[in-house]
């Protein structure tokens, strides 16, 4: 086994550094003289893909393969957010050096006909903390509760209606509660002003999180949480856009750019996701569109993330021949990538 050097500058930190990867102190000089101690997709989905009506779920070959193309693009864990429990919870349970860390939150908690009908069985109110017990018995160190969602029909979600709360809050607090007597953290999807309450009622990251306002930003980051933007799924322009549509997302955009700059200040984590549509890569370059300096958006991809999600970046290295904080585009062609202390492109 090649032990491979990197002799270069470390980001985001900009430190420059010797770094040896293999058995031995004597090796070949990695390509590259930036790197980045491998990125979290801490906003994935490993067994979904778009549909017709919506994303549905996939099996185990599918979520390998997912996991492989991660690994190229320098991703070296993923907190997975939802999809076929018995895959991702199979995945975080077992350990395997030749892939991406897993952490897992097992099924979309959501009540029947509020979320994509292919991609989850409902559980109802009064079953949802037995289900909580059951993910987290199965090995789910996350939970992810659909905090609010539109009307489904059997076409999927009904455009132009209403985005409400899926559970009430107290049932949340519940849930909460349950998850941190067990040291399991929850993460909620929400795009509405739900957010505040699911905020109040102690979720530790949100999801999406577009009508989030500065006071949610306050109270999100006194308790430590995390905010996932996933900018790819919310700002991407859609085929076949209305007008109205366009504008929506514009003024979308418009407002987390005003709210992304403050997030240092209230120490809110964020954290790049690719959901079902984006790239790791991607989500930086938006994070900088966004209002973010390139330094914050990649320690959100990569250390600010392991911080958060409490992993090391040890033995993980990406590496670009040219400095992605002058060339952000440089970000998506990786001129090495070690996974585990082993190079694997
Ligand atoms: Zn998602």
């Amino acid at each position: 086994m090649t032990t491979w050097v990197f002799d270069g500058t470390v980001l985001p930190t900009g430190d420059t550094a010797r770094v040896t990867f293999g058995p031995g102190e004597i090796g070949e000089l990695l390509p590259g003289r930036y790197g980045v101690p491998g990125f979290v997709d801490s906003h994935c989905h490993l067994t979904m893909t778009p549909g017709p009506n919506g994303p549905v779920l996939r099996g185990p070959d599918f979520a390998a393969e997912r996991l492989g193309e991660l690994a190229g693009a320098g991703v070296s864990a993923v907190r997975d957010v939802g999809g076929n429990r018995e895959v991702t919870l199979e995945l975080a349970r077992s350990a395997d050096d030749s892939r991406p860390l897993v952490l897992a939150a097992g099924r979309f908690l959501a009540p029947h006909g509020r979320y994509f009908p292919q991609a989850y069985e409902p559980v109802a109110p009064e079953d949802l903390l037995a289900a909580v017990e059951a993910e987290i018995a199965d090995g789910a160190t996350w939970l992810k509760l659909v905090g609010d969602f539109p009307e489904v029909g059997p076409d999927g979600p009904i455009r132009g209606s209403k985005v409400s709360p899926t559970y009430d809050l107290d049932l949340v607090e519940a849930l909460v509660e349950l998850a941190h007597s067990r040291n399991v953290r929850v993460a909620a999807h929400v795009n509405t002003d739900h957010v505040t309450g699911l905020i109040r009622a102690g979720i530790d990251s949100v999801e999406h999180g577009t009508a989030l306002t500065e006071q949610d930003l306050e109270t999100l980051g006194a308790r430590g949480g995390a905010w996932t933007p996933t900018l790819c799924a919310s700002v991407a322009a859609q085929p076949q856009e209305t007008p109205e549509q366009s504008s929506r997302r514009q003024a979308r955009s418009e407002h987390l750019a005003a709210l992304l700059p403050l997030t240092e200040r209230y120490g809110v984590r964020v954290l790049t996701g690719s959901d079902v549509v984006g790239t790791v890569a991607a989500e930086i370059d938006l994070l900088v569109q966004h209002g973010l300096s390139v330094e914050q958006a990649l320690t959100a991809a990569s250390t600010g993330a392991q911080d958060f999600l409490g992993l090391s970046g040890a033995g993980n290295l990406v590496t670009y021949d040219a400095d992605p904080r002058e060339h952000p585009e440089v970000l998506a062609a990786p001129a090495a990538v070690v996974l585990n202390h082993r190079r694997i492109s």
